[in-house]
């Protein structure tokens, strides 16, 4: 049980003194709870974050240069790959996920460490040419205290991409998991704290989303908030922060589109596109859950998806199968009811995959589903259903891949699949969306690469260099001297 929120370096008992339930999703059974914070407990955490950064960053953590930041930002890296197999056990078994995607989660934390340990000392302004007896420059400064929500997918990853950067860029940081996925977060905050970060510079409330999240959006002392999450609450965010004119980085979700084409290495691209929706049991922001193959080779596509999609097995975490469980019940509903209401609208289903004999019936588990000519304006086609289903559609040319492509209301990643060079360029530059993989899909995850998107896919961009500037503001500083 961790009936406590980890504010200022410290376990602090929550102000309601209530607490909400850790279920494992293998089995649907408690067995832990986590502090149910509200308003109170986000204020406890703010004015410990306004504290450490201190009035004019003259606080512990405000006055640290750059080269301290990443020297605690590497030593947390290190520490991190220390308690690996911890974190990812603690990971896999609040989420679900298969061990080796938790273990792959705690790499690409400690990954981020590094990364943004090596960029802190790298952020720097500008001087600007102007009229003569001026010398102008840029300076980058921290925005102060920096909220962030992270939702239950991926929580040490998006810890790592969001708080590593803030962190990196000079501010205190307050974060709110999600309800469903805490544990690794309150654990890698006392880690911190053990490798010499100050007091308030990492504090961590637990709490459902519409109390502890909502009271963060608020509160006066957020400086910037760092959202991701669904599109929903991503709107609601973004109106509560407007109301204090509190810059916003929104990360929502995506119906991605992977376009194959009848050029395209085929043997290559199979295992890549399976493993688009598959990892994490679906529930990606950036699933390629979209496939639009080029009609001549459409079946033999098909095909091999069917073939593949056959042989998928999901089951208990500890078990590291191809998938572990959904998050939760409510998770479990909704992609059934998307699976349902395809089925019924008489969208063919052209594979499954198995959920194997040993998961417990209380488990929320669901088997991989591959619908074929799924018509393009179908729900199937249109929404995110965060869950292993895969919808494929064929396309006859190119302006009709494009179109089918952008013919959502996302736009977060795409992929691309041709050996003609002219049409990989025209098509990176035609799509919408805010990352786009040629031949590949997701390029490995790495952390150095600008992530974000456009559309109801949100804005602003995590991850490298470029999430360092949002977790800033600039500064012009004009000196008359004659
Ligand atoms: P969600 O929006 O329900 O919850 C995300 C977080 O927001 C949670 O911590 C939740 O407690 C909090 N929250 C809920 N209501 C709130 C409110 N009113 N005010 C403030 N915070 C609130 O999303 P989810 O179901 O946890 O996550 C799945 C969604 O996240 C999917 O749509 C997925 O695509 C998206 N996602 C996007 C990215 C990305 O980088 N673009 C990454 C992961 C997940």
């Amino acid at each position: 049980m961790i009936n406590a929120h980890y504010i200022a370096n410290q376990w602090q008992a929550s102000a309601s003194r209530e607490d909400i339930p850790v279920i494992d999703p293998s089995s649907g059974e408690t067995y832990s709870s986590i502090a149910r914070g509200n308003a109170a407990d986000i204020d406890a955490a703010v004015s410990a974050a306004r504290q450490a950064v201190g009035e004019s960053f003259a606080g512990p953590w405000g006055t640290l240069s750059a080269l301290e930041r990443s020297r605690l930002l590497a030593k947390l890296g290190v520490a991190v790959l220390e308690h690996h197999e911890e974190l990812a056990q603690i990971e896999a078994r609040d989420t679900g996920k298969a061990l080796k995607v938790a273990r792959a989660d705690a790499t690409a934390l400690a990954r981020y460490f590094e990364y943004y340990a090596g960029a802190a000392d790298k952020l720097h302004g500008e001087t600007l040419p102007y009229q003569n007896g001026y010398t102008v420059l840029t300076v980058r400064e921290p925005h102060g205290v920096t909220g962030h929500i992270i939702p239950w997918n991926y929580p040490m990853q998006i810890f790592g991409r969001s708080v590593g950067a803030s962190l990196a860029a000079g501010n205190a940081c307050v974060i709110k998991p999600a309800e469903d996925a805490s544990l690794s977060l309150l654990r890698l905050a006392q880690i911190a704290a053990e490798v010499g970060f100050p007091a308030g510079a990492i504090n961590v409330v637990t709490g459902y989303g519409y109390e502890a999240g909502a009271a963060l959006c608020s509160h006066p002392g957020v400086d910037h908030i760092s959202f991701t999450g669904s599109s929903v609450t991503g709107t609601a965010v973004s109106k509560a922060a407007a109301e204090r004119h509190c810059p916003v980085t929104l990360e929502l979700g995506g119906k991605s589109p992977q376009l194959v084409f009848a050029d395209a290495d085929l043997d290559e691209a199979l295992p890549v596109l399976i493993n688009a929706i598959v990892q994490n049991c679906g529930q990606t922001c950036s699933a390629g859950s979209r496939l639009l193959v080029e009609r001549s080779v459409y079946e033999t596509v098909l095909a091999g998806l069917s073939q593949r999609f056959c042989e998928l097995r999901t089951g208990p975490s500890a078990l590291d199968l191809d998938m572990g469980p959904l998050i939760n019940q409510k998770q479990q509903r909704l992609v059934r009811e998307f699976v349902r209401e395809a089925e019924q609208a008489g969208i063919t289903v052209a594979a499954r995959g198995q959920v194997v004999a040993e998961a417990d019936s209380g488990g929320y588990f669901q088997e991989a589903v591959l619908f074929r000519d799924v018509p393009p304006d179908s729900r199937l086609a249109q929404e995110e259903v965060f869950g292993p289903v895969l919808a494929v559609m064929p396309f006859d040319d190119e302006a009709e891949a494009i179109r089918l492509a952008n013919g959502t209301d996302f736009g977060l990643v795409a992929g691309v699949w041709t050996r003609d060079g002219a049409r990989q360029m025209r098509l990176a530059r035609k799509l919408r969306c805010g990352q786009v993989f040629i031949n590949n899909y997701g390029a490995g995850g790495g952390v150095e690469l600008p992530f974000g998107g456009v559309k109801a896919s949100g804005y602003g961009r995590e991850k490298g260099f470029e999430a360092l500037l949002g977790f800033t503001t600039l500064k012009t500083i004009a000196i008359k001297h004659g």
